[in-house]
């Protein structure tokens, strides 16, 4: 596991929180910051709008946006880019009702429900971990999304596909535990739940085994937990993401996916390019679906179905997004 050591996040990312505010009430807050068009133009006292993300902008991380008023009233929420995809990716819109897997901290569960304009009962947020489970609670009050997300303390790989009150569940967020290999700094800490202490006095050669050992087991439990949201009968598109680099977490789960005969059967595929994220260039690898037998046209298809984020390089962490879909009676999530 290549863990990028502490460093300083080269970009602080901040999204317009739509349930509590807007995009003109925290530009004012802001009119000091000077707009500028790129990311590298990024210094103290600058201020960039992103284009991948909408509301999101990005600033320098020496600004002192915590102790700002918009802040600390949740009318921004302080949010990694990559870390934003998953919901634009997804983009319920309001009427539509979807399932976070995997919840806490609560970024991805927010920003799914700033999408849904806060509707009444429109996500349902399972996190397994009390502890992690009040974190989210907290996040979901001070993001002012509590009517919006019902919060169930609980293992989703327990819940019942066909169980009524999911049926009109037709999109889902699925972010589970990862190696987090993306993420550099503490700043990120919460992000992604592995909290394995190394033990300092192993020798190189058992670290790494003990390493594949875990990849192989994150890599497992991923698959699973997707599979299990992709079973729901009325599911027409989900998001999976992790903010790890590595392809046995990330490519590796997904031709695993796609090779599973009952996945196959429910009709499900990767959503292509031109509708995840267009104008990222960074996408999946090709090699690993190319190594998995997919000739070569279709293994660049497929990885161009996925997203790809370098820790730093891209201004922020690294990060792996895909999307699956399928179309049931002829209609997709959109329609
Ligand atoms: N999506 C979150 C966010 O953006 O703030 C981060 C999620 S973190 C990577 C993974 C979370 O999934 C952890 O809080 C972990 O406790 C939870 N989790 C892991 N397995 C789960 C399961 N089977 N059911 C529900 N929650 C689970």
């Amino acid at each position: 596991q290549e863990l990028i050591e502490e460093d300083e996040t080269p970009v602080r990312w901040f999204r317009v929180n739509t349930i509590l505010s807007n995009v003109e009430e925290v530009l004012k807050s802001l009119s000091t910051l000077e707009k500028v068009d790129t990311i590298e133009e990024i210094k103290p006292g600058k201020l960039y709008h992103d284009i991948h993300v909408p509301f999101l902008f990005g600033i320098h991380p020496s600004e002192r946006i915590t102790s700002s008023f918009i802040y600390k009233t949740g009318k921004i929420i302080i949010q990694d880019r990559a870390s934003c995809f998953p919901a634009t990716i997804l983009c319920p819109k309001p009427g539509d009702k979807v399932i976070d897997t995997c919840s806490a901290p609560g970024n991805k569960t927010t920003h799914a429900a700033s999408f849904l304009k806060n509707m009444p009962n429109s996500i349902y947020a399972f996190e397994r971990d009390p502890e992690r489970a009040k974190i989210l609670e907290k996040m979901v009050k001070k993001a002012g999304a509590d009517r919006s997300i019902m919060i169930n303390t609980r293992d989703f790989l327990a819940t019942d596909p066909l169980d009524k009150k999911y049926e009109k569940i037709t999109g889902f967020i699925v972010d589970p535990s990862c190696s987090g290999s993306g993420i550099f700094g503490r700043a990120h800490e919460d992000d992604h739940n592995e909290n394995d202490n190394e033990n300092e006095h192993e020798n190189e050669k058992e670290t790494d085994q003990k390493d594949i050992y875990r990849l192989h087991k994150l890599s497992e439990f991923q698959y699973k937990i997707v599979k299990h949201a992709l079973s729901y009968p009325a599911a027409r598109k989900l998001v999976y993401s992790t903010c790890s680099i590595h392809a046995i977490e990330n490519e590796k789960v997904v031709i695993k996916l796609l090779q599973d005969p009952e996945v196959q059967k429910q009709g499900w595929s990767v959503a292509p390019k031109d509708t995840v994220l267009p104008k990222w260039e960074r996408r999946g690898w090709p090699e690993v679906f190319q190594e998995a037998g997919y000739d070569e046209v279709m293994a660049k298809k497929l990885a161009d179905g996925c997203v790809r984020t370098l820790p730093k390089i891209d201004g922020g962490i690294g990060f792996f997004a895909v999307c699956f879909e399928r179309t049931l009676n002829g209609s997709k999530f959109e329609d």
